[in-house]
């Protein structure tokens, strides 16, 4: 009998990568899970493969690779073979994605980022730089980054109660809870908790951010909660106020701030936001 353990590929997570080391992974799998090119992935060690060469540029001592929780999970079980995962690495899904929305952006286009039913625009100056779309009392929740001409994405995303449940980095996931599922198809990514209730879904890709579902909330209970088209700010965990406005396209730039004035009066705000709910002086936070 065949035995299947064999062709297992050894699966173990890139410990102790430098930020360039990392920065070089995504560059070399162009920003996404080789499989399926999600833009929220985990570095993995290459697995040795005895035909496949590393490539002549790459440092020996350097190969990760760039996987979704999915393709992890479908290679641990075997449902994907050694021998797909090292095609995979050598033509990651996202390559073919150059002329196609994948993370590569013009940065004479603008990207579209909406937050329910508003929307507002990214200009990126050539240089690398970042604009968050989703800040809490000095907590940066959703920011998009660019990076090299690449596009790359880090968010928390909390429960009602403002504990952390996803924290993804520049596109790694750092946290999640166990036995979440994730999926990419057609540019949106999908989150499902262990009873299979989707709890975040966002399209993202290089001209168009659009998150529709997720609670960015912080631990005293101030953010916001996305849901279809609604965005509700939530201050100490009451319901402060609905944004449902269809807005203008083009009239905005920035990105949704919530400041809580009163729990945080040291708090400066950086830069243009193009929508802010703040409480003031009414405590807590007053119905609009
Ligand atoms: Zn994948």
């Amino acid at each position: 009998m065949q035995p299947v353990e064999e062709r297992r590929p050894e699966l173990t997570l890139a410990a102790d990568l430098t930020e360039q080391q990392k920065l070089q992974t995504r560059q070399q799998c162009f920003y996404g899970c080789v499989f399926c090119g999600s833009p929220v992935f985990r570095y993995y060690a290459q697995p040795r493969v005895q035909s496949a060469p590393l490539p002549a540029e790459l440092p020996g001592s350097l190969s990760a690779v760039l996987i979704c929780p999915l393709h992890a999970k479908q290679l641990r079980s075997a449902l994907l073979s050694r021998n797909t995962l090292a095609e995979r690495i050598s033509q990651p899904f996202n390559q073919q994605r150059i002329n196609k929305p994948g993370f590569s952006f013009d940065p004479n286009r603008r990207v579209q980022v909406s937050v329910g039913m508003n929307t507002v625009y990214a200009d990126f100056a050539p240089v690398d730089s970042e604009q968050h779309c989703i800040w809490v009392n000095g907590q940066e929740f959703f920011t998009l980054h660019s990076e090299s001409g690449w596009l790359c994405f880090s968010f928390i995303m909390s429960d009602a109660s403002g504990q952390t449940l996803i924290k993804v980095e520049k596109g790694e996931l750092q946290q999640s809870p166990e036995h979440w599922e994730y999926s990419y198809e057609v540019n949106t990514l999908k989150i499902r908790d262990q009873q299979r209730r989707l709890q975040f879904t966002a399209q993202l890709c290089n001209d168009r951010v659009l998150l529709t579902k997720g609670h960015f909330v912080d631990l005293f209970g101030d953010g916001f909660v996305v849901e279809g088209n609604r965005v509700i700010a939530m201050l100490d965990g009451q319901k402060g106020g609905q944004y449902m406005h269809r807005i203008e396209p083009g009239r905005y730039k920035g990105g949704w701030a919530l400041f809580n004035k009163i729990r945080h009066p040291e708090l400066v705000m950086p830069g243009n936001f193009a929508f802010v709910c703040a409480a003031k002086r009414k405590y807590p936070g007053t119905e609009r």
